[in-house]
């Protein structure tokens, strides 16, 4: 067994992981992230980026490598049945950033870990899996095994960072407690040519169940449907057809370039820091995926820690004694509750449902898109109050 130290050891390169990485490279701290993956993800989960998250990438000199690169989704309409429901105009909630950007994971993560390189070469390591965590006051003791030989490594850092996703080995070790909630419904999500390059989101909410579509660069859209309690097999075939049946048109399934299934679970954890251990990103909570915030969620616990780690190295006082450490736990455990229930709204409407329901549904869809309300709902969807926490 060999031994290495370092000042701040971060467990995961997922996107909250290399944000907060790259936060602390840039203001010179001694940071290495260990990722148990031996290469870059090719599987792109989040599409959306809001416009807190392009706040985020602004600091790390990344926004304006995004803009180019994804797509501007300004507005977005609501159907049911054939008819429209309404528009959703993105211009007011955010006038700084009048839309929300569409940019597959893949290609933000490497915008992010290309970043990284650059402000501390080397200090991603690919295929180190963590195995234990041992938290103390003063520094925490962390045991990787190298994935290629199974070496292992004991690490010892003065703050470590669990930004490994909802399984977190971190969160585990640290005892610090969760809820978890499985939710009924099932989706299949797929990427698709779209020869017509509409730049507008579209949800339709149909008797059946939700079908939604986003444009993406290159000329591609993403379809997700809503697929009751069975899920689906991954062929584009079967998605392309739900879609057709629900709503008369389809993607050419021979353009698919991606098809996957997910269900929806609800994990909070009760406390985010534990001596000088933290957790963010879906270590700390996951939320359903319908609604596209849990990155951006991410992303702001990383930008509300990062100044905590500058003073706790500083001072030397262990992070869960920082008197504003509290605050941090209470504020990105409220914006993770918010988001939490934004995303249950936003899947109760897109549920099966019968068509008298789906009737009274649809009169008050289409009253909120036509009045004053409807800037509570565009501020919802671009995550206006996400920022504030
Ligand atoms: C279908 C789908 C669509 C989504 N769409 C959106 C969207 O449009 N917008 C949005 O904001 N969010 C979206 N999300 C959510 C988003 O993908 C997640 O919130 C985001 O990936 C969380 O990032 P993370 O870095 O916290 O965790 P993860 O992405 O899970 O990364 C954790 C990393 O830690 C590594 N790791 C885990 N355990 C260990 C260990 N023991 N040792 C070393 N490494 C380890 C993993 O390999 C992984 O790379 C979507 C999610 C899904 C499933």
């Amino acid at each position: 067994m060999t031994g290495s130290r370092c000042d701040v050891l971060i467990i995961g390169a997922g996107p909250t992981g290399l944000v907060l990485a790259g936060l602390l490279a840039q203001r010179g701290v001694d940071v290495v992230v260990l990722e148990r993956r031996e290469c870059s993800r090719q599987h792109s989960r989040a599409i959306g980026l809001h416009p807190p998250a392009l706040v985020v990438l602004t600091e790390l000199g990344l926004a304006e490598a995004a803009v180019t690169a994804g797509v501007q989704v300004r507005s977005g309409t609501g159907w049911s049945r054939g008819r429209l429901l309404g528009e959703l105009s993105f211009a007011t909630a955010w006038p700084e950033r009048p839309y929300v950007l569409t940019l597959p994971q893949r290609r933000t993560e490497a915008l992010l870990t290309e970043r990284l390189a650059q402000l501390a070469p080397g200090a991603l390591r690919f295929g180190s899996e963590v195995i234990a965590v041992r938290a103390a006051d003063d520094h925490v003791q962390v045991r990787a095994r190298t994935v290629s030989s199974d070496d292992v490594i004991e690490w010892s850092a003065r703050v470590v960072v669990g930004a490994d996703g909802p399984h977190s080995t971190v969160r585990r070790s640290a005892g610090l407690a969760e809820s978890l909630t499985r939710s009924p419904d099932c989706y299949l999500m797929g990427d698709f040519a779209d020869p017509h390059r509409d730049p507008v989101a579209a949800v339709h909410l149909e008797p059946a169940g939700v079908v939604e579509s986003f444009p993406l660069p290159e000329g591609m859209r993403r379809w997700v449907v809503h697929t009751s309690r069975a899920p689906r097999p991954e062929d584009p075939a079967i998605l392309a057809s739900l879609i057709r049946n629900r709503i008369g048109t389809a993607p050419d399934p021979a353009t698919a370039t991606m098809v996957s299934a997910f269900g929806v679970r609800r994990r909070l954890a009760a406390g985010l820091v534990v001596g000088s251990a933290a957790i963010i990103g879906d270590a700390a909570h996951e939320i359903s995926p319908i609604g596209g915030q849990g990155m951006t969620l991410g992303w702001l616990d990383a930008q509300a820690l990062a100044p905590l780690i500058l003073q706790s190295l500083a001072s030397r006082i262990p992070l869960q004694k920082l008197p504003a450490t509290e605050h941090f736990e209470r504020r990105r455990i409220s914006a993770a509750r918010a988001a939490a229930r934004q995303a249950e709204f936003n899947m109760r409407l897109g549920r099966p449902m019968s068509i008298t329901r789906a009737r009274a549904r649809d009169v008050l869809l289409r009253a909120a898109l036509s009045t004053p309300a409807r800037g509570a709902l565009a501020r919802a969807f671009t995550m206006r109050r996400a920022l504030a926490g």
